[in-house]
Protein backbone atom coordinates (compact mmCIF):
# COMPACT_ATOMS: atom_id res chain seq x y z
CA UNK A 1 0.00 0.00 0.00
CA UNK A 2 1.00 3.77 -0.34
CA UNK A 3 1.19 6.57 1.85
CA UNK A 4 0.83 9.99 1.19
CA UNK A 5 0.84 13.18 3.65
CA UNK A 6 -1.06 16.53 1.70
CA UNK A 7 0.09 19.23 3.89
CA UNK A 8 -0.39 17.87 6.65
CA UNK A 9 -0.56 20.38 9.59
CA UNK A 10 -0.45 19.00 13.41
CA UNK A 11 -1.23 21.80 16.09
CA UNK A 12 -0.71 21.19 20.30
CA UNK A 13 -2.00 24.34 21.92
CA UNK A 14 0.17 26.91 20.32
CA UNK A 15 2.58 25.09 18.88
CA UNK A 16 2.41 23.69 14.87
CA UNK A 17 4.11 20.51 15.68
CA UNK A 18 4.48 19.58 11.93
CA UNK A 19 3.86 22.14 9.80
CA UNK A 20 2.93 21.41 6.20
CA UNK A 21 4.40 18.46 5.67
CA UNK A 22 3.91 16.13 2.07
CA UNK A 23 5.40 13.49 0.66
CA UNK A 24 4.58 9.96 -0.41
CA UNK A 25 5.84 6.59 0.29
CA UNK A 26 5.22 4.15 -2.26
CA UNK A 27 4.32 0.53 -2.30
CA UNK A 28 7.20 -1.99 -1.12
CA UNK A 29 9.03 0.98 0.00
CA UNK A 30 11.20 1.13 3.38
CA UNK A 31 11.09 4.76 4.79
CA UNK A 32 12.84 6.46 7.38
CA UNK A 33 11.84 9.25 8.96
CA UNK A 34 15.06 10.76 10.92
CA UNK A 35 15.38 13.83 12.63
CA UNK A 36 16.19 14.83 16.35
CA UNK A 37 14.63 14.18 19.71
CA UNK A 38 11.04 16.47 19.79
CA UNK A 39 10.71 17.05 15.65
CA UNK A 40 7.30 15.20 15.77
CA UNK A 41 8.57 12.35 14.03
CA UNK A 42 5.78 10.17 16.56
CA UNK A 43 3.49 12.73 16.26
CA UNK A 44 3.65 12.24 12.30
CA UNK A 45 3.21 8.41 12.96
CA UNK A 46 0.43 8.82 14.97
CA UNK A 47 -1.28 10.96 12.47
CA UNK A 48 -1.24 7.81 10.03
CA UNK A 49 -2.06 4.95 12.55
CA UNK A 50 -5.32 7.27 13.20
CA UNK A 51 -4.14 7.49 16.92
CA UNK A 52 -4.67 10.98 16.70
CA UNK A 53 -6.43 13.49 14.32
CA UNK A 54 -4.77 16.38 12.06
CA UNK A 55 -5.66 20.44 12.23
CA UNK A 56 -4.75 20.72 8.10
CA UNK A 57 -3.98 18.87 5.06
CA UNK A 58 -5.04 15.23 4.36
CA UNK A 59 -3.77 11.90 4.76
CA UNK A 60 -3.94 9.36 1.96
CA UNK A 61 -3.57 5.25 2.24
CA UNK A 62 -3.71 3.14 -1.40
CA UNK A 63 -4.95 6.32 -2.66
CA UNK A 64 -8.31 6.67 -0.34
CA UNK A 65 -8.39 9.56 2.41
CA UNK A 66 -8.31 8.42 5.78
CA UNK A 67 -8.03 11.70 7.26
CA UNK A 68 -8.91 14.99 6.24
CA UNK A 69 -11.01 18.41 7.80
CA UNK A 70 -14.29 16.68 8.75
CA UNK A 71 -12.85 13.00 8.12
CA UNK A 72 -11.11 10.65 10.14
CA UNK A 73 -11.52 6.94 9.46
CA UNK A 74 -10.52 4.87 13.52
CA UNK A 75 -7.04 3.15 13.40
CA UNK A 76 -8.69 -0.23 12.40
CA UNK A 77 -10.26 0.93 9.24
CA UNK A 78 -7.05 1.94 8.18
CA UNK A 79 -5.33 -1.37 7.54
CA UNK A 80 -1.70 -0.19 9.05
CA UNK A 81 0.41 -2.26 11.46
CA UNK A 82 2.04 -0.68 13.90
CA UNK A 83 5.24 -1.51 16.63
CA UNK A 84 6.17 1.01 19.13
CA UNK A 85 9.24 1.17 21.03
CA UNK A 86 7.85 -0.36 24.38
CA UNK A 87 6.55 -3.46 21.82
CA UNK A 88 3.28 -3.04 23.77
CA UNK A 89 2.77 -6.61 24.59
CA UNK A 90 0.36 -7.91 27.29
CA UNK A 91 2.43 -9.07 30.05
CA UNK A 92 -0.01 -11.70 31.06
CA UNK A 93 -0.35 -13.48 27.84
CA UNK A 94 1.80 -15.55 26.60
CA UNK A 95 4.07 -15.12 23.06
CA UNK A 96 1.18 -16.77 21.18
CA UNK A 97 -1.66 -15.33 22.83
CA UNK A 98 0.18 -12.00 21.77
CA UNK A 99 0.11 -12.74 18.79
CA UNK A 100 -3.45 -14.88 18.35
CA UNK A 101 -5.08 -12.00 20.37
CA UNK A 102 -6.14 -9.50 18.07
CA UNK A 103 -7.21 -12.46 15.53
CA UNK A 104 -9.35 -13.43 18.15
CA UNK A 105 -11.17 -10.72 18.78
CA UNK A 106 -11.35 -10.10 14.80
CA UNK A 107 -13.53 -13.01 14.83
CA UNK A 108 -11.48 -15.39 12.99
CA UNK A 109 -12.25 -19.07 13.08
CA UNK A 110 -10.08 -21.09 16.09
CA UNK A 111 -7.64 -23.18 13.44
CA UNK A 112 -6.93 -19.98 11.19
CA UNK A 113 -5.98 -18.21 14.51
CA UNK A 114 -3.88 -21.56 15.25
CA UNK A 115 -2.39 -22.15 11.76
CA UNK A 116 -1.63 -17.88 11.16
CA UNK A 117 -0.11 -17.94 14.75
CA UNK A 118 2.18 -20.97 14.35
CA UNK A 119 3.16 -19.16 10.70
CA UNK A 120 4.27 -16.15 11.78
CA UNK A 121 6.00 -16.95 15.05
CA UNK A 122 8.03 -19.51 12.39
CA UNK A 123 8.74 -16.26 10.28
CA UNK A 124 10.30 -14.44 13.00
CA UNK A 125 12.07 -17.60 14.31
CA UNK A 126 10.13 -17.62 17.79
CA UNK A 127 8.28 -20.89 17.73
CA UNK A 128 10.03 -22.51 20.37
CA UNK A 129 9.29 -19.38 22.92
CA UNK A 130 5.43 -19.81 21.96
CA UNK A 131 4.78 -20.26 25.50
CA UNK A 132 6.32 -18.11 26.91
CA UNK A 133 5.90 -14.78 28.53
CA UNK A 134 6.80 -11.79 27.51
CA UNK A 135 8.80 -10.87 31.11
CA UNK A 136 11.19 -14.31 29.76
CA UNK A 137 12.62 -12.59 26.17
CA UNK A 138 15.01 -10.28 25.41
CA UNK A 139 14.29 -6.88 24.00
CA UNK A 140 14.97 -8.03 20.38
CA UNK A 141 12.60 -11.24 20.78
CA UNK A 142 10.10 -9.12 22.75
CA UNK A 143 10.31 -7.15 18.99
CA UNK A 144 10.06 -9.93 16.96
CA UNK A 145 6.95 -10.90 18.70
CA UNK A 146 5.38 -7.41 17.93
CA UNK A 147 6.61 -7.56 14.39
CA UNK A 148 5.07 -11.05 14.55
CA UNK A 149 1.67 -10.08 15.86
CA UNK A 150 1.41 -7.19 12.60
CA UNK A 151 2.33 -9.61 10.32
CA UNK A 152 -0.58 -12.09 11.50
CA UNK A 153 -3.24 -9.17 11.47
CA UNK A 154 -2.38 -9.42 7.29
CA UNK A 155 -0.67 -5.74 7.40
CA UNK A 156 0.85 -5.01 4.31
CA UNK A 157 1.96 -1.75 5.63
CA UNK A 158 4.29 -1.51 8.93
CA UNK A 159 4.76 1.53 10.96
CA UNK A 160 7.42 1.48 13.61
CA UNK A 161 8.09 3.90 16.19
CA UNK A 162 12.07 3.81 17.30
CA UNK A 163 11.61 -0.28 17.70
CA UNK A 164 15.48 -0.69 18.03
CA UNK A 165 15.79 2.51 20.44
CA UNK A 166 15.66 0.50 24.00
CA UNK A 167 18.34 -2.73 22.39
CA UNK A 168 21.81 -3.81 23.31
CA UNK A 169 24.10 -2.23 20.64
CA UNK A 170 24.87 -6.08 19.76
CA UNK A 171 21.14 -6.58 19.65
CA UNK A 172 20.14 -3.66 17.52
CA UNK A 173 22.60 -4.64 14.36
CA UNK A 174 21.43 -8.06 14.39
CA UNK A 175 17.50 -6.41 14.30
CA UNK A 176 18.20 -4.17 11.68
CA UNK A 177 19.22 -7.44 9.59
CA UNK A 178 16.22 -9.01 10.10
CA UNK A 179 14.21 -6.39 9.93
CA UNK A 180 16.07 -5.44 6.20
CA UNK A 181 15.06 -9.30 5.26
CA UNK A 182 11.61 -9.19 6.55
CA UNK A 183 11.51 -6.76 4.49
CA UNK A 184 12.27 -8.23 1.20
CA UNK A 185 10.78 -11.29 1.93
CA UNK A 186 7.35 -9.39 2.87
CA UNK A 187 7.43 -6.80 0.44
CA UNK A 188 5.51 -4.68 3.19
CA UNK A 189 5.38 -0.59 2.94
CA UNK A 190 7.32 0.35 6.00
CA UNK A 191 7.72 3.62 7.68
CA UNK A 192 10.54 3.59 10.02
CA UNK A 193 11.26 6.13 12.36
CA UNK A 194 14.61 6.96 14.21
CA UNK A 195 16.92 9.96 15.61
CA UNK A 196 19.70 7.35 14.59
CA UNK A 197 21.67 8.75 11.15
CA UNK A 198 23.44 5.05 11.43
CA UNK A 199 20.31 3.03 11.61
CA UNK A 200 18.56 5.28 9.10
CA UNK A 201 21.03 4.79 6.71
CA UNK A 202 21.44 1.25 7.21
CA UNK A 203 18.19 0.63 6.63
CA UNK A 204 16.33 3.01 3.89
CA UNK A 205 15.54 3.25 0.63
CA UNK A 206 14.91 6.59 1.24
CA UNK A 207 15.31 9.06 4.25
CA UNK A 208 13.49 11.67 5.39
CA UNK A 209 14.75 14.55 7.20
CA UNK A 210 12.27 16.32 9.72
CA UNK A 211 13.32 19.52 11.58
CA UNK A 212 11.08 21.39 13.85
CA UNK A 213 7.59 19.93 12.17
CA UNK A 214 9.11 20.61 8.76
CA UNK A 215 10.39 18.10 6.02
CA UNK A 216 13.59 19.71 4.76
CA UNK A 217 14.60 16.84 2.09
CA UNK A 218 13.46 13.24 0.98
CA UNK A 219 15.93 11.02 -0.89
CA UNK A 220 17.78 8.15 -1.20
CA UNK A 221 20.77 7.83 1.84
CA UNK A 222 23.45 8.63 -0.90
CA UNK A 223 21.67 11.65 -1.88
CA UNK A 224 21.24 12.89 1.86
CA UNK A 225 24.53 12.32 2.38
CA UNK A 226 26.35 13.90 -0.41
CA UNK A 227 23.84 16.78 -1.37
CA UNK A 228 22.02 17.97 1.98
CA UNK A 229 19.78 20.45 1.11
CA UNK A 230 20.87 22.63 3.32
CA UNK A 231 22.64 23.34 6.31
CA UNK A 232 20.47 21.77 8.95
CA UNK A 233 20.25 18.44 7.15
CA UNK A 234 23.77 18.73 6.44
CA UNK A 235 24.45 19.04 9.94
CA UNK A 236 22.10 16.56 11.48
CA UNK A 237 23.99 13.94 8.97
CA UNK A 238 27.28 14.72 9.58
CA UNK A 239 27.39 15.00 13.67
CA UNK A 240 27.70 11.08 13.83
CA UNK A 241 25.74 9.32 16.45
P1 LIG B 1 9.58 13.06 18.41
O1 LIG B 1 8.88 11.75 18.29
O2 LIG B 1 10.28 13.48 17.16
O3 LIG B 1 10.52 13.09 19.58
P2 LIG B 1 6.95 14.08 19.09
O4 LIG B 1 6.13 13.89 17.87
O5 LIG B 1 6.77 13.11 20.18
O6 LIG B 1 8.49 14.21 18.68
O7 LIG B 1 6.68 15.52 19.67
C1 LIG B 1 6.79 16.71 18.89
C2 LIG B 1 6.42 17.91 19.73
O8 LIG B 1 5.04 17.85 20.05
C3 LIG B 1 7.15 17.99 21.05
O9 LIG B 1 7.42 19.34 21.31
C4 LIG B 1 6.16 17.44 22.04
O10 LIG B 1 6.36 18.00 23.30
C5 LIG B 1 4.83 17.89 21.44
N1 LIG B 1 3.72 16.97 21.75
C6 LIG B 1 3.64 15.68 21.37
N2 LIG B 1 2.48 15.11 21.80
C7 LIG B 1 1.82 16.08 22.46
C8 LIG B 1 0.56 16.15 23.14
N3 LIG B 1 -0.26 15.08 23.21
N4 LIG B 1 0.22 17.33 23.72
C9 LIG B 1 1.03 18.42 23.63
N5 LIG B 1 2.22 18.41 23.01
C10 LIG B 1 2.62 17.28 22.44
MG1 LIG C 1 9.08 9.94 19.29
Amino acid sequence: MSITLDQVVKVFGTQRVLDDVSLTIAEGEFFVVLGPSGCGKSTLLRLISGLEPLDGGRILINGREVAASGLHLAPEQRGVGVVFQSYALWPHMTVAGNVAFPLETAGRSRSEVARRTEECLATVELTRFADRKPADLSGGQRQRVALARCLAQGASTILMDEPLANLDPHLRGAMEEELSAFHKASGATTLFITHDQREAMALADRIAILWDGRLLQADAPELIYRRPRNRHVAGFIGQGS
